[in-house]
């Protein structure tokens, strides 16, 4: 989608600090970190958000939590991470390009905000 922030980042016209990247996901750092360690993990495909995906999709969000735990080890999270998804106004969605959030890196407070 052409005016869509993510996935000019995927594309390469927007700048962003790669953490991984495959086929199907592209994972970079959060511009503006809630914790020493905030990567987002996107599917190359543009899906809007959890609300506008299927059950054709179900895989691909799966493989989207498995590389946040493979990375969250790679990037040295071993006392404990979170993944988050934003869905909607009340839960603070800013970008409509489904994202998960990999925080770590300090203590995560329970419930969050
Ligand atoms: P959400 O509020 O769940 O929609 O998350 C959107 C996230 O995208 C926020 O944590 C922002 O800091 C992050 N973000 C916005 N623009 C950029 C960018 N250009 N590069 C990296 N992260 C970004
Ligand atoms: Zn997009």
């Amino acid at each position: 989608m052409a005016d869509c922030l993510f996935c000019r980042i995927i594309a390469g016209e927007i700048p962003s600090k790669r953490a991984f990247e495959n086929e199907r996901i592209f994972a970079f750092h959060d511009i503006q970190p809630g914790a020493p360690t905030h990567v987002l993990l996107v599917p190359k495909r543009h899906i809007a958000g959890l609300d506008n995906a299927t059950a054709a999709d179900a895989a691909l969000l799966g493989e989207l939590q498995l590389e946040a735990a493979r990375l969250a080890k790679e990037l040295g999270l071993a006392n404990g991470y979170r993944t988050v998804l934003n869905v909607g106004p009340d839960a603070g969605q800013s970008v409509f390009h489904i994202h998960l959030h990999l925080l770590g890196g300090r203590h995560l407070a329970w419930p969050p905000g």
